[in-house]
């Protein structure tokens, strides 16, 4: 089932989980056994997220090929495929602008489409992780938006060659959004205007980055409406862990943590699983109460903590 029609259809609290594919060469049993954990608490659906490969080939002065490194955590679309066929848990492919072909991502669809795994999230990628060169005789997607209208064009038969007797396809595409902004919008009303582009492009969904204090999320919706976007809105939140994270997260996803949390955290550093569990638990109610049309959660593959805050929302 597509995303939007789960949020069409639901009848109690929805909750998404976003997980990473195994690092290279390690077993996808772990990934199994996170899946298992989630059971209990029956998914809506689940995200793997997807990596762009690292990999390129760099050409030396005596004409030979070296190859550096590539790309760290493959199987995004196989393990959506094990998740969906052997679960029945609808999943959420990430698929990338950056270090992709327009082809490749043709090719992708195709392959989604054979397993039976009708949605995306179209994404643009982070620019350090882009160094596979993609040969100038090939197309590239280069923002979210390009993505959206590749994947919908699709839908309506439009391949990029023209291909006879080619069907006509049915995927659900969700497109990111920043509560507090993207990294490299110069403000959130022109970051705005440039998440109404995917939406006019065709998006169906917005799922929005973490963010720990609800407050950012009910605005953004609320500016976002103004900006006419008028697509569902999904919550994205993440548990603390532990005290690394009140650098790490800032750092690597551009967002604030509340004072009340930090100090509480700094104060008890022996409670922090407790405290973050607490504040989470806290920003679930929150955001049903405030008409979340779902909580989406990256678990980052620990699922004890999250099982047991969703398990107080459900009956
Ligand atoms: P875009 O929507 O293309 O926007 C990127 C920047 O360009 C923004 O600043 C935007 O304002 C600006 N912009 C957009 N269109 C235009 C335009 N036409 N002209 C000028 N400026 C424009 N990364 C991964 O590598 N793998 C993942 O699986 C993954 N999953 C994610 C899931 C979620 C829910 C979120 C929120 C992020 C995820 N990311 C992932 C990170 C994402 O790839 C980065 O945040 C990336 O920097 C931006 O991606 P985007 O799709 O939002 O880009």
């Amino acid at each position: 089932m597509k995303v939007t029609e789960h949020l069409e259809r639901a009848k109690n609290p929805l909750f998404s989980y976003e997980i990473v594919p195994p690092p290279r060469g390690r077993s996808v049993q772990d990934i199994i056994d996170i899946v298992e954990a989630l059971k209990p608490v029956h998914p809506a659906w689940i995200d793997v997220t997807a990596h762009s490969s690292s990999a390129y080939y760099n050409e030396k002065e005596d004409g030979t090929i070296e190859r550096k490194i590539y790309k760290k955590r493959p199987g995004t679309i196989g393990i959506c495929g094990i998740i969906q066929n052997r679960f029945q848990i609808d999943t959420v492919v990430h698929l990338l602008c950056l270090g992709f072909s327009k082809e490749e991502t043709e090719d992708a669809l195709l392959e989604l489409n054979f397993l039976g795994i009708h949605n995306i999230l179209a994404l643009r990628g982070d620019g350090p992780n882009y160094k596979k060169e993609i040969s100038k005789s090939r197309s590239a997607n280069y923002y979210a938006s390009d993505l959206v209208e590749q994947v919908k064009a699709l839908n309506s038969g439009k391949f990029l060659d023209e291909i006879e007797g080619g069907s006509k396809f049915d995927f659900c595409v969700g497109v990111a959004g920043y509560p507090e902004k993207h990294f490299e919008a110069p403000n959130l009303k022109l970051d705005l205007i440039n998440l109404k582009r995917k939406v006019d492009a065709g998006a169906d969904y917005v799922v929005t980055q973490m963010f720990f204090d609800n407050k950012h999320y009910f605005e953004f919706v609320k500016e976002a409406r103004a900006a006419g976007i008028t697509v569902p809105i999904i919550p994205g939140i993440k548990v603390l862990k532990n005290t690394t994270q009140l650098v790490s997260i800032p750092k690597n996803f551009y967002i604030d943590l509340p004072d009340e949390l930090v100090e509480a955290v700094t104060k008890d550093q022996k409670n922090v699983t407790h405290i973050g569990k607490e504040w989470a638990t806290k920003q679930v109610q929150g955001l049903l109460e405030g008409g979340a049309p779902c909580v989406h959660f990256y678990i980052m593959n620990d699922t004890n903590t999250v099982v047991d805050i969703v398990k107080k929302f459900q009956k």
